[in-house]
């Protein structure tokens, strides 16, 4: 499986449409120059979804959200907005779709809070922020988050004693 990209979120300025789809070459000339924030990666991470600042009138056929080959686009390293997540963990799942438990994870991180390894949602990434009262919420996560925050490493998980 392919790594959870970090651009989605970022704002990025089409600065050429060489290598994106046709659909989207056809009208360089209206989205050369225009911005937006990449709202998801299509095609095996080849392409990015990327959502158009502005109002859809502006835009052929009133879209606004345009699929753009990574080389096209100039993406900025900042996350676009100031958004902030309210909660300091975010949603990661365990185990098999059917079942999977809802784990805490910090942010950029892909390791819960109770040692799992975890993968974010299918479609939203990892931008659900982890909640304690949901049924599927792992018990030792949900520990974990309750606390405090303790500075320096968690003492539940202990290096492996060959890291000298
Ligand atoms: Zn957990």
């Amino acid at each position: 499986m392919s790594a959870p990209s970090p651009r989605i979120g970022r704002h990025a300025e089409i600065v050429d449409l060489l290598h994106s789809p046709a659909q989207t070459r056809a009208w360089a000339s209206v989205l050369l120059g225009r911005r937006g924030t990449v709202v998801a990666v299509l095609r095996n991470g080849t392409l990015g979804l990327l959502k158009l600042d502005g109002q859809s009138h502006e835009l052929p056929g009133g879209v606004l959200r345009w699929p753009v080959h990574w080389d096209d686009l100039l993406v900025h390293d900042d996350p676009a907005g100031p958004e902030k997540p309210a909660c300091d963990y975010r949603l990661g799942l365990s185990n098999h779709e059917r079942n999977a438990v809802q784990h805490a994870v910090r942010v950029k991180q892909k390791v819960s809070l109770c040692g799992e390894a975890v993968r974010p949602l299918p479609t939203l990434g990892w931008c659900l922020p982890f909640l304690p009262t949901t049924t599927r919420a792992c018990p030792v996560c949900v520990h974990l988050a309750e606390r405090p925050a303790e500075v320096g490493p968690a003492r539940s998980a202990s290096p492996p004693p060959s890291s000298r």
